[in-house]
């Protein structure tokens, strides 16, 4: 398949070439936009068979749902059956912007999309492109993260390039995304609010608002037991660059002696290591993935997909528990390593 490659500037929209975008989605045809979490493979919401070739498109687990993006709070109301007043809460307060909220899905809503489930994810962007694409193709927008399953997401359209060229009709060419990591997900299905996946916005920011919401367990123990996660996607292997990471986590010097240790066992390999801060590392190839977690969650998808760039066979993560974001790159790490972790 030729797939058209369009340079969008987000301070100076053409919007004749949104409007023709927006035409593709409309007509059943699938398109990569950018998001301010990560980029979105999308699709017209409503037409089946465009969301079973997203699937086809990253190689995804059918049983693995898709996130619904909309414009504004008021055109959810089509695709979900009720609109509770606590969801309208998390609206209020947090969209647009990176939050997804589960509901109970309307019959519009094909079973393609929530892979059979009665509730439907809806998010509401704050990224002005995304926004523009949703009104220019008249329809909510299906899109999981613009990658191949199992691979990094895609935090510039380089990323996207890369995964998706030749698989799908169009890609956005445009900014790099500004949170870095996929949204927030809350379940608003149920009785009691449940974080089902930690994201954008934190536990904290959300308690102040719905001061009874509790994080799901699989989330705060994330080394796989034998239930099945209320999020279909976070049971499958994740954000896996071709390198093989480890994931150090203690306190800061701690797992600095440690990762110079393993340095020294594997000088037979390319080795990298990614930092929460400056260090140096003389033997690896360092990326410092930020200062904080929260620089650390928006770096971390880009630094593993530069380690596959350079070649890198083996990289060891620092990883320090220190704030409000540590479980947001926590939730990622854990999955681009395979749970291979050393505790210090
Ligand atoms: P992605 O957009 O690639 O980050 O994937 C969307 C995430 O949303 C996956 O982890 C899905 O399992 C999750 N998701 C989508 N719809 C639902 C739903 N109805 N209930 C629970 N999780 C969902
Ligand atoms: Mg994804």
């Amino acid at each position: 398949m030729n797939t058209q490659i369009i340079k969008i500037d987000k301070n100076n929209i053409n919007h004749n070439e949104m409007t023709k975008l927006g035409k593709i989605i409309a007509d059943g045809g699938l398109v990569a936009f950018p998001t301010e979490t990560v980029y979105g493979l999308g699709a017209n919401a409503f037409n089946d068979n465009a969301c079973k070739n997203i699937y086809l498109a990253k190689g995804r687990p059918s049983d693995n749902p898709l996130i619904v993006h909309f414009a504004d709070v008021e055109s959810i109301n089509d695709a979900v059956s009720e609109m509770n007043r606590d969801a309208k809460k998390l609206f209020d307060s947090f969209s647009p912007g990176p939050l997804t909220v589960i509901l109970k899905k309307s019959e519009k809503i094909s079973n393609t999309v929530t892979a059979g489930l009665d509730t439907v994810a809806v998010r509401i962007p704050s990224d002005i492109i995304a926004r523009e694409l949703i009104r220019a193709s008249g329809v909510p927008i299906a899109a999981p993260s613009a990658n191949l399953s199992g691979k990094p997401s895609p935090t510039t359209s380089r990323h996207v390039i890369a995964d998706m060229c030749g698989r799908i009709d169009a890609i956005i060419d445009a900014q790099d995304c500004s949170v870095g990591v996929e949204s927030t997900i809350i379940d608003m299905s149920g009785e009691t609010p449940v974080i089902l996946r930690p994201g954008g916005i934190t536990y904290t920011q959300i308690k102040k608002i719905l001061p009874d919401v509790i994080i799901d367990k699989h989330i705060l123990n994330s080394i796989e037991n034998n239930e099945h996660p209320k999020c279909p996607g976070m049971k499958y292997k994740h954000y896996a660059p071709d390198a093989d990471v480890t994931v150090v986590e203690g306190e800061k010097d701690k797992v600095r002696k440690t990762i110079e240790k393993l340095l020294l066992q594997n000088t037979d390999k390319k080795c990298g290591v990614l930092t929460l801060g400056q260090a140096s590392y003389k033997t690896a190839t360092v990326i410092n993935a930020g200062n904080n977690n929260k620089e650390y969650a928006k770096n971390l998808f880009r630094s593993l997909r530069e380690f596959d760039e350079n070649n890198v066979d083996i990289v060891f993560a620092e990883f320090i528990i220190e704030d409000e974001y540590s479980l947001t790159v926590k939730n990622r790490l854990y999955k681009s390593a395979g749970n291979k972790i050393i505790y210090v």
